[in-house]
């Protein structure tokens, strides 16, 4: 699952992603903050993860996978401690700052159902609001088309998931 979490993250040009953007129940992300395919290295699983330590703020534009062609400021730590499991099953703690800080938040955000245009100001919420819409309808005419899943092929595929662990 991991594997397949890293082709679509390189597929879609990120640099993370979340077990959840991709409809898998697990509170995982994965990181390359170099976005290369080819830099295995730079590969991380962070499963369970627990922000324990905040530091400073920083303004930077964001973007996601889950709302592609926006972008917008954010503000978040300048510095964040992060603890965490890796695939290994070792404990890991990060003490991270710049970009790998801003990932950690913004993949952190999304395993706890939030993303980054619910941290916006009103005024940049209110910059790309018909950008949101558009979205929004895309989204509702591929669901209508059957090229997304809907609410019932998510909750079949779950069942699936929840048997096979069982
Ligand atoms: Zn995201």
């Amino acid at each position: 699952m991991v594997a397949e979490m890293f082709e679509i993250m390189y597929e879609n040009n990120g640099i993370g992603l979340a077990a959840n953007q991709v409809d898998l129940p697990y509170r995982l992300f994965v990181l390359n903050l170099s976005g290369d395919a080819s830099a295995r290295d730079e590969e991380m699983v962070l499963i369970n993860p627990v922000i324990v330590r905040r530091k400073g703020t920083e303004e930077e534009s964001e973007g996601c996978l889950s709302l592609p062609g926006i972008r917008a400021p954010v503000v978040r730590a300048a510095e964040v401690v992060l603890r965490a499991y890796r695939l290994s099953g070792e404990e890991l703690e990060w003490r991270a700052s710049g970009l790998a800080a801003r990932a950690i938040q913004h993949e952190v955000d999304h395993l706890d159902g939030v993303l980054f245009i619910d941290r916006l100001t009103p005024q940049a919420l209110e910059e790309i609001q018909d950008q949101l819409r558009e979205l929004e309808s895309a989204f509702h005419e591929k669901r209508s088309l059957g090229a997304i899943a809907d609410e019932r092929q998510i909750e079949l595929r779950l069942r699936e998931l929840e048997a096979a662990r069982t």
